[in-house]
């Protein structure tokens, strides 16, 4: 092939960008990044394109959850089960930590720009005349200067109306100018990787999130799945009796548990194996819930996820189920049960909320049996307050005492220790944690936000209708 050949058949390859620009290297790297553009491109249609079809087909997801979700369970959820600490908690601190030295980051580079615009106001005509008209209103421009006003002795009279100082001359300036301009052009990349990263961790975060939680809020619920055979409406009368069963639970529960010489509780045994015995036990009667359970973990901030009230989290990202360690000992054993439901891919709160109490009531733990009654009582205490009158709600069966003081969410103790130790408000980390959670039920589709928690009222009242009282 002749020269000119061979040139033209490079142009073109450049053209295509299949040819190194510049240099071998430069161009591998060129052709690198082109290609992990069209990956990254590629992962967010098809995570989108998931997305259409969850919103659009119910089918579609039933299948992803029978027969995908329970993979991702038993290998990626077994993985980060065997860390002994709560991965997805590290890493929302890490991403707390990216994002604020991102922040700082981006500071720090529009402080640079600021600078250099600056700097080249001063270097250019057109913005030096600007500058000297305000320098000259400011009044800091001497009379004796005004009229002779070159770019060098504008330069100094601004600096503060003294001559420049032997070292700060000119040419001074000119010979730091590459070792400055090779310092902005490294901090000019290094912002530039931190932002393609940040960019590949927001993809990796609604990758999992769209895989493990959004797909599941459009898949067909515990109650499609497994009561559907149930009346669609109840009457007061129904109501009423699910209320007088499980109030009268509660108070023979709570004088037979075992309570320490002060009254106080603890549990000798391992809550955790517990819970997943218990819930195995329910995949007995329900497939989607057999299998795989992993740890579930205490989380590191129980104190701040106490100020929000929040007994509990599943982190879809990383396949966990969480729970407070600093609440009351007695919500413990529903919340663990209620976050594997979750993790078994039943996402809605309703629906977690009664698979938590099912495999609380049917194990033969005391602890257990007491926790999952008390952690519906007030959802079904409520709603009949509600639907009936003052003097029925009068003749039903009166919940004990000591069931009150058993159905807290924090002992007096640990409460003021948390107020003692909180740098913010309890009530508005609590207000701002309720609206976020709300605004994220509402944007998967669950219309009535946190009020859904309380539609396990409902699905109570079909799970009796199926399976009777015992
Ligand atoms: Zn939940």
């Amino acid at each position: 092939m002749e020269r000119t050949e061979v040139r033209s058949a490079l142009a073109r390859r450049k053209r295509k960008g299949r040819a190194p620009e510049g240099g071998g290297l430069r161009g591998e790297r060129r052709l690198c990044r082109r290609r992990c553009r069209i990956v990254y491109i590629s992962i967010w249609g098809i995570m989108l394109l998931l997305h259409a079809v969850a919103w659009s087909s119910k089918r579609f997801c039933d299948w992803y959850v029978s027969r995908v979700y329970r993979i991702w369970v038993d290998t990626y959820g077994r993985a980060v089960g065997m860390v002994p600490f709560s991965v997805g908690e590290m890493l929302i601190g890490l991403g707390a930590g990216f994002a604020a030295a991102g922040a700082g980051l981006g500071a720090l580079w529009l402080t640079g720009l600021a600078v250099k615009r600056y700097e080249r106001g001063r270097n250019q005509g057109g913005d030096l005349k600007e500058a000297q008209r305000k320098e000259r209103k400011r009044g800091r421009i001497p009379k004796e200067a005004q009229g002779k006003e070159t770019e060098r002795n504008w330069r100094w009279e601004t600096n503060s109306g003294r001559e420049p100082e032997p070292g700060l001359d000119m040419d001074e300036t000119r010979r730091k100018e590459p070792e400055r301009q090779a310092w902005h052009s490294r901090l000019r990349k290094f912002i530039r990787a931190y932002c393609r990263a940040g960019l590949w961790i927001l993809l990796g975060i609604f990758a999992l999130m769209t895989l493990n939680c959004y797909i599941l809020y459009h898949a067909s619920g515990f109650a499609e799945k497994y009561l559907e055979a149930a009346a669609a409406e109840y009457s007061l009368e129904e109501l009423e009796t699910l209320r007088n069963f499980v109030v009268e639970q509660c108070n023979a529960l709570c004088c037979r548990i075992p309570r320490n010489e002060d009254g106080t509780l603890s549990y000798r045994g391992d809550m955790e194996e517990t819970a997943k015995t218990a819930m195995r036990q329910l995949g007995e009667t329900y497939s989607l819930l057999e299998g795989f359970y992993p740890n579930p973990k205490p989380l590191l901030c129980s104190d701040f996820m106490s100020r929000q009230y929040v007994a509990g989290c599943f982190y879809p990202f990383s396949m966990e189920a969480n729970y407070n360690d600093v609440m009351y000992l007695l919500n413990r054993p529903s919340t663990i049960c209620h976050e594997l439901g979750h993790l078994k891919g039943f996402i809605r709160e309703d629906e977690a909320n009664l698979i938590g109490y099912l495999a609380c009531v049917r194990t033969e733990d005391i602890y257990f049996q007491y926790s999952g009654y008390l952690s519906v009582l007030y959802y079904i205490d409520n709603d009949y307050r509600e639907a009936a009158d003052y003097e029925r709600y009068l003749t039903g069966a009166a919940i004990h005492p000591q069931v009150h003081r058993d159905n807290i969410f924090l002992t007096a103790q640990e409460r003021a220790r948390i107020e003692r130790e909180a740098l913010l408000d309890t009530e508005t980390v609590d207000a701002v944690s309720d609206s976020i959670a709300d605004a994220s039920l509402k944007l998967n589709g669950v219309r009535d936000g946190m009020v859904s928690y309380s539609r396990v009222v409902e699905l109570l009242l079909r799970y009796y209708d199926i399976c009777g009282y015992p």
